[in-house]
């Protein structure tokens, strides 16, 4: 999403590259953007999902770290110390 950030200010993108810079955003769960409209990922999706799809798999192949993996998360049930409803505490946790 960043190297999109990046590109966009250098040069308009095309359609393909906003649809997967707005699918990326909605993945990263940030908030709607005002005057873009709450279905614009929709939008693009309806229009381009198979481009997106692919533009989608070239970036993630050119851009991943090895080293930046995401590892299994554990959680206790509790949030800065205190008792949380988490979807990830495991069942003795919760
Ligand atoms: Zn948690």
């Amino acid at each position: 999403m960043l190297s999109l950030m990046r590109a966009s200010l250098m040069t308009p993108l095309n359609t393909t590259a906003f649809g997967l810079y707005v699918r990326m955003w909605h993945h990263a769960g940030l908030p709607a953007v005002d005057g873009l409209g709450g279905d614009v990922g929709a939008n693009y999706e309806a229009i381009n999902a198979s481009r997106i799809d692919e533009f989608e798999a070239i970036a993630r192949r050119k851009l991943a770290q090895p080293s930046c993996v995401l590892k299994l998360v554990t959680c206790e049930g509790h949030h800065l110390g205190e008792l949380v409803d988490c979807r990830l505490a495991t069942a003795r946790a919760a």
